[in-house]
C-alpha cells in the first residue's frame, strides 16, 4: 500500500476519499437498511447504537492519524551522539529508529512508514492514532458485514416468493454494491491490521521489517553468521549476523507504542500518544534493547551492497566483492588496501569510458560534448538506476516505498571501503558529512 506514495493524485485526493468510503460504508448503508423493503428491515436500537459509537471512534482516530504531528528533533545545545548516524538532509544527527522522510521532509522518529492514506507518517507519535484507526475500521466493518450478510441471507430464504413481493430493483442494486465495496475494503484493511498488530507486538517498524529482510538476504549470501572478514585487531567487521534488538517482550513493546502501560486506554480514541522528550534524550532518541546483540547500536545492520557501490565497482562492471573482502584477510596495511582500490576504480573507469566511446561510435553521436559524461560522477545514474542500486524485498519494495529518502539515508556513501574498515578500527563515531 505504501507505493501509492507516488500517484500523482494521491496527495490532494486520499482523504477525502478515505472519509467519502467511511461516510458511504457508514450512513448510505443505514440509510438503505432503515428505507427500503430489505427484510429483516430497519437495524434494531442496539444495533443501531452498536455501528454509530464504532463509527464515531473510527473518525476521531482517522482525524487524529492525519492530524497528530509525526515528531519533529529539537536538539538542545550539547553535541548528542546519535550513535553515529547523520542525516544529509536535515544536516542534524540521526537518532536510531528515525528515518528522513522525503514527504515530510525531515527525519521523523521511529518512522514506521508514510501513509498515503493518512498522508502522514505513521511514527512514534502517530502510531496509536493509525492502530485505532485500523482497530475501528475492521470493528466497523465487521458489524457492518453482519448486517448485509442478514440481508442477503433473507434474500435467499424468500427465493421462492412472487419478485414482485420481494425488495425494490434499487434496493438489491444498493445491496449489492455495498456489499461489493464492503468486501474490498474488509479484505485490504485486515491485511493492514494483522500487519500492523503484529508490528506492534514485536516492536518492529514496517521500515525494520524490510530491514530484516535485507539482512536475512545479505546473510543468506554469506551462508554463515558472519563473513570472513576481519580486521587487523581480529575483530570480525560489519557483516555480523545481527538480532532485531528493540523486542524487549510483547507487554513492554505494546506499552511502549502506547505511551503508557495502562491498556485500558490503549484503545481509548481520545488518549494520547508518546512525546519526544525535550532533554534530546529518554523518548525518542535511545531505545530499550533486548542485549542478544555483543553490543547496544548495531542496529541498523550494514548494507553489504553498500560496500560494492563503496569499491565503485557498481555499473557496467559487476565485481565479487565477496572475493575481494576476504582479501582483507591478507595483512596489507591500510595504506596498500587503499592504493589498490584506487587501481581497481581507475580499471573500472577506463573500462568504462571504454563501452562508452563503443556505444558512441557505434551510434555515430560523437559531438565531442557527451564525452565527459563517461565519467566517475553519479549524476548520469542517480535517477535511472537508483532502483538498480538497491535491495528490494520479496514484494518489490524500495526503502523509497515506505516513504524513506533513500538519498539522505545512505550517508556513507562516498566512503571508501578503506575508510570505513579504518573507521570501525579506529572506533571512532565521527559523523560524515560528506
Ligand atoms: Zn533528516
Ligand atoms: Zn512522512
Amino acid at each position: 500500500m505504501a507505493g501509492f506514495n507516488d500517484v500523482s493524485f494521491m496527495p490532494r485526493l486520499a482523504v477525502p476519499a478515505v472519509c467519502l468510503l467511511i461516510a458511504f460504508l457508514g450512513y448510505f448503508s443505514q440509510v438503505l437498511f432503515n428505507n427500503s423493503t430489505l427484510d429483516p428491515g430497519p437495524l434494531s436500537r442496539t444495533e443501531s447504537w452498536t455501528f454509530n459509537v464504532l463509527l464515531v471512534c473510527l473518525w476521531i482516530s482517522y482525524f487524529r492519524a492525519v492530524a497528530v504531528d509525526p515528531g519533529r528533533y529539537i536538539f538542545p545545545d550539547q553535541v548528542i551522539e546519535a550513535d553515529g548516524r547523520w542525516c544529509k538532509k536535515c544536516q542534524a544527527p540521526k537518532p536510531p529508529r528515525a528515518h528522513h522522510c522525503r514527504h515530510c521532509e525531515r527525519c521523523i522518529p521511529k518512522m514506521d512508514h508514510h501513509c498515503p492514506w493518512t498522508k502522514n507518517c505513521v511514527s512514534m507519535t502517530t502510531f496509536p492514532h493509525f492502530l485505532r484507526f485500523l482497530v475501528y475500521a475492521n470493528l466497523s466493518l465487521w458489524t457492518l458485514s453482519v448486517f448485509l450478510w442478514q440481508r442477503f441471507y433473507a434474500l435467499w430464504e424468500a427465493r421462492n416468493m412472487p419478485a414482485h413481493l420481494g425488495p425494490t430493483l434499487t434496493g438489491l442494486v444498493s445491496l449489492v454494491a455495498t456489499g461489493f465495496v464492503c468486501s474490498i475494503t474488509c479484505f485490504v484493511l485486515g491485511i493492514m491490521l494483522i500487519t500492523t498488530l503484529k508490528g506492534w507486538v514485536e516492536n518492529q517498524t514496517t521500515i525494520e521489517g524490510w530491514e530484516v529482510d535485507r539482512h536475512e538476504a545479505s546473510i543468506g549470501r554469506g551462508r554463515q553468521d558472519w563473513w570472513d572478514i576481519t580486521g587487523p585487531d581480529g575483530e570480525p567487521l560489519q557483516f555480523e549476523k545481527v538480532e532485531f534488538p528493540y523486542d524487549i517482550g510483547f507487554f513492554a513493546n505494546m506499552a511502549q507504542a502506547m505511551g503508557t502501560s495502562n491498556f485500558l486506554l490503549w484503545f481509548f480514541p481520545l488518549a494520547g500518544n508518546p512525546q519526544i522528550s525535550k532533554t534530546g534524550s529518554g523518548t525518542g532518541w535511545t531505545w530499550a534493547e533486548n542485549g542478544f546483540n555483543r553490543k547496544e547500536g548495531m542496529w541498523p545492520p550494514l548494507d553489504p551492497d553498500k560496500f560494492r557501490r563503496a569499491v565503485g565497482g557498481f555499473g557496467m562492471s559487476r565485481r565479487n566483492y565477496e572475493d575481494e573482502l576476504e582479501l582483507e584477510d591478507d595483512g596489507l596495511t591500510i595504506g596498500e588496501h587503499m592504493e589498490a582500490f584506487k587501481r581497481r576504480q581507475d580499471e573500472d573507469l577506463r573500462r568504462r569510458k571504454r563501452r562508452q566511446d563503443e556505444l558512441m561510435a557505434e551510434l555515430e553521436e560523437v559531438d565531442g560534448d557527451g564525452s565527459g559524461r563517461a565519467s566517475y560522477d553519479d549524476d548520469d545514474e542517480t535517477n535511472n538506476s537508483n532502483n538498480m542500486r538497491n535491495w528490494a524485498n520479496s514484494d518489490g519494495e524500495y526503502l523509497r516505498d515506505y516513504g524513506v529518502d533513500e538519498e539522505a539515508e545512505e550517508e556513507d556513501e562516498d566512503v571508501p571501503l578503506a575508510e570505513l574498515l579504518r573507521r570501525r578500527n579506529v572506533g571512532t563515531r565521527s559523523y560524515n558529512d560528506a
